[in-house]
């Protein structure tokens, strides 16, 4: 072999290095394109419909249900996920299982595990929302994406960018999903200030997304207990059969009598003490009516339902000294 060929050698394998190298960085630093895995678990619950259930604490951050509507031209997804990587996943899963279709968005409510997949879209898919509901994204849409990345790191949240919804929905309008008429019912201050349910009557079925609280004990964080009970006895007057979204076609009706149960007890507790003339703190300081035991034996939610008695608590004083 020549000097000069052996040189050429050398410095071709110093390049192969470099290159593997720089590959093997980029992969480690997360800067590679790549989403963690994510299996979609989306299962039929009737003809053209799928539900992918509530999956409290779910390490992607993907905690409440996504649904997906199809007729022969039209795929309607609501509540998309966290992030960009589930909205991804679910474009994947339209591809293999729907193709050809229209894509259109719905959110819910302005939380950010519902709405953050919005960004997965292209530009101009058309999305869905309550004006309520936009403006809550608005508002609120940085700060929960911030949050997001803290908790769930740059890996889930790659790409992930606020997209707001583009099209306006209006309380009591009807939409055509899978070829059946499902109504728009509006609440405000149940679960966010601005929250839609899906009603369809022939069914007698509802996807009541956060008006449920699939973790557990509800969060009152930004509502209030009289309106949330008056979302979730309008659903119970309709006599449901059917409450999509959580982990069995039972588990929806049961999480609706349970979420109601929990805002029964605490709306007659926060009355029977005021009434007594107790103060937050003292009331607090007692051991919990029998109705609510259940519900504060394990320290988060008892942390969660101090909280949510403080809120209501200090409103309805505000209410009572004429506080605007
Ligand atoms: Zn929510």
């Amino acid at each position: 072999m020549t000097p000069l060929l052996r040189q050429w050698r050398a410095l071709r394998r110093m390049a192969l290095c470099s290159c593997a190298l720089l590959a093997a960085l980029l992969h480690s630093t997360g800067t590679s394109a790549a989403c963690p895995p994510l299996p979609l678990a989306l299962h039929a619950v009737a003809p053209g419909v799928w539900v992918k259930p509530a999956q409290p604490n779910a390490p992607s951050g993907w905690t409440e249900p996504t649904l997906v509507w199809a007729d022969a031209h039209t795929a309607w997804v609501l509540d998309p996920g966290p992030h960009r990587c589930a909205g991804l996943a679910l474009r994947r899963w339209l591809q293999q299982h729907l193709p050809g279709r229209t894509q259109h968005l719905i959110n819910t409510h302005a939380h950010p595990e519902n709405v953050l997949a919005n960004s997965a879209w292209p530009a101009g898919t058309p999305i869905h929302a309550l004006a309520g509901t936009r403006e809550q994204m608005n508002k609120r849409c940085p700060t929960c994406l911030a949050h997001l990345r803290q908790t769930l790191g740059q890996r889930w949240m790659q790409g992930s960018t606020i997209v707001l919804p583009n099209h306006t929905l209006q309380p009591g309008q009807w939409l055509t999903l899978a070829g059946q008429r499902w109504q728009v019912r509006a609440h405000t201050h149940a679960h966010t200030e601005s929250s839609l349910s899906l009603w369809q009557p022939e069914q007698r079925t509802w996807v009541a997304a956060g008006l449920l609280a699939w973790g557990g004990l509800p969060d009152l964080g930004r509502s209030r207990v009289q309106p949330w009970l008056t979302a979730l006895n309008e659903i119970q007057a309709t006599r449901p059969h059917a409450l999509w979204g959580g982990p069995s076609s039972a588990s929806g009706l049961a999480q609706l009598a349970r979420t109601q149960g929990y805002l029964q007890a605490l709306d007659g507790d926060i009355t029977q003490a005021m009434a007594q003339g107790k103060s937050v703190l003292e009331h607090l300081g007692q051991p919990p009516a029998p109705a609510l035991v259940p519900w504060v034996r394990e320290l988060p939610m008892k942390q969660r339902h101090e909280l949510n008695v403080m809120h209501e608590w200090r409103l309805r004083e505000e209410e009572d000294w004429g506080v605007e």
